[in-house]
């Protein structure tokens, strides 16, 4: 009988620009060695795209590479700077929907930090698509600026189930989920929602809520705590890279952005281009990067043992690029770092807490484009945004006289998010040339038509032009918008 033969990955490579190639090559000498089964589709992307004219920053080609083998290892990309051109990193995270944005936080033996010593080992899970990244911007006039905060129950339960999984799959014991819902109470408050009763499916994971303002306090604080940690696209932006500090910075940082039909791995830092082409970047990051890359496609072992030998490589500290040199300690190049990692295959660190991995299990999430259903769904009013600097005192009852015999009244006028008309509590506002008119149904009940909002545009847009419009719909009974500061 034959022996059956061991199967192959194939796996999109991007070495990427300015110090890409060099840690790339690394990397690539270093699994060679460690005798993984994989076969490199070398692609484009970045910097060399965008001088081709490519918008994008990524090649058709590099595309359909990664669609065909759903895996890519990347090195850091240039973002050209000016307007209308777009970051490659972005396109691709867009285009296979990587919506999970996995950052471990682990302390790094010979790596000296004020924390070394305290046992950090926890993972950053973000939102990766949504939020305020979907990039979704406005000027409402040409002073003041809008973003849309896009978050959805799909992409909530999609990003906080891989979470419990991470925890699962790494025998985790808690979750710390960390939002802002305290203030932005239908955003942050789904996500935090829907965290809540997905962790019910994990009942042998804790799970609990920190303030995303608190949870930076403590992170700086009492680190150690944390075990797996799940947050929106912007908070885990921020907060992941503060992490990241606790463990000796960006240049150690490893990523891995996660999606059900492809994922790809990199380090967390840049181009570097200062230290291009110099033998002087250090691998490490997108070394641990590929760790992350063979455990997804199940190599466990071989993770291990590229894992093992880069930890004993820092444990070592013979042989450092010169960002960690110090100290007295001659540096060396990034191809002798790698020889050095090469060398140290087959051992383990003497002192460093062995962890357990299994292959992560990818959420089964609908792909139903409705995730939540209202029995009854009743417009009941509309927010119309206009620009004006007119006073409120002065725009209010003209307004009021306008709509007179439209079956809606005018409830208030507000500014920046603040009651200013009827100005009843004496609110104390800085006033901006775009004010939010707010109509609701003169009778409780009643429902708002398109037609009745088509005229109440005409008649204020006449005064004041609109430049964007919210209808206000109830839900089941329920609100579906916030309240002003101030409003009733
Ligand atoms: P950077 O991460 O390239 O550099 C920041 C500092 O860290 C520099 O001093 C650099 O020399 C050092 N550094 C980074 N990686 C290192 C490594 N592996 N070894 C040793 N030192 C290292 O950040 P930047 O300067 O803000 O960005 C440079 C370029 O990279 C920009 O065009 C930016 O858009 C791009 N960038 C790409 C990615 C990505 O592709 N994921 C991420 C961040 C920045």
């Amino acid at each position: 009988m034959s022996a059956k033969k061991p199967s192959r990955h194939e796996i999109t490579v991007i070495p990427g620009d300015g110090i890409g190639p060099e840690v790339m090559n690394a990397v690539r000498s270093v699994l060679q060695a460690a005798e993984v089964a994989i076969d490199w589709d070398e692609q484009l992307a970045g910097a060399e795209v965008f001088k081709k004219g490519v918008g994008s920053g990524v090649l058709p080609e590099t595309i359909a590479s990664i669609r065909r083998t759903k895996c890519a290892l990347k090195g850091p990309l240039e973002t050209p700077v000016g307007f209308g051109e777009k970051s490659a990193n972005v396109t691709l995270r867009k285009f296979f929907e990587t919506y999970g944005n996995i950052r471990p936080v682990r302390e790094l033996p010979g790596i000296r930090t004020p924390y070394s010593g305290r046992g950090i080992d926890f993972i950053v899970v973000r939102e990766n698509v949504e939020d305020l990244y979907a990039g979704i911007e406005y000027l409402q006039t040409p002073g003041v600026a809008q973003a849309l905060k896009l978050v959805t129950r799909k992409g909530s339960e999609k990003i906080c189930r891989l979470a419990f999984e991470i925890a699962r799959a790494e025998g985790r014991k808690k979750v710390t989920c960390a939002t802002k819902a305290n203030i932005l109470k239908f955003t942050e408050g789904l996500f935090k929602r829907v965290f809540e009763e997905v962790s019910k499916d994990y009942p042998e994971i804790v799970a609990e809520h920190q303030i995303v303002d608190n949870c930076a306090h403590q992170m700086v604080m009492r680190p150690e705590q944390f075990d797996v940690l799940v947050m929106t696209n912007m908070n885990g932006d921020i907060l992941s890279d503060l992490a990241s500090a606790l463990i000796g910075g960006l240049g150690f940082a490893p990523s891995a952005n996660l999606g059900d039909g492809a994922s790809i791995f990199e380090a967390v830092h840049g181009s570097a281009p200062q230290i291009a082409g110099k033998d002087m970047a250090n691998p490490t990051a997108l070394l641990h990067s590929s760790v992350l890359m063979l455990r997804h496609l199940g190599e466990m072992k071989a993770a291990d043992s590229v894992e093992n030998a880069l930890l004993v490589t820092l444990e070592e500290g013979k042989i450092l690029t010169p960002d960690m040199a110090g100290g007295g300690r001659e540096p060396s190049g990034t191809k002798a770092f790698a020889k050095e990692v090469i060398k140290n295959l087959g051992s383990a660190p003497k002192a460093y807490p062995k962890r357990e991995y299994k292959k992560v299990i990818m959420p089964k999430v609908s792909h139903d484009a409705v995730m939540v259903v209202a029995k009854e769904t009743r417009p009941m009013g509309v927010d119309i945004f206009v620009a004006t600097a007119i006073d409120p005192a002065v725009l209010g009852p003209s307004v009021e006289q306008m709509i007179a015999d439209l079956p809606v009244r005018l409830t208030q006028i507000s500014n920046r998010g603040a009651k200013v008309y009827p100005n009843d509590l004496g609110v104390e506002a800085d006033p901006v040339d775009c004010a939010r008119l707010r109509f609701k149904v003169a009778h409780h009940g009643d429902t708002l038509s398109d037609k009745d909002i088509a005229q109440i545009l005409l008649r204020v847009g006449a005064q004041a032009p609109w430049v964007h419009v919210e209808k206000l719909y109830k839900y089941d009974g329920v609100a579906g918008f916030t309240k002003d500061q101030g409003e009733d």
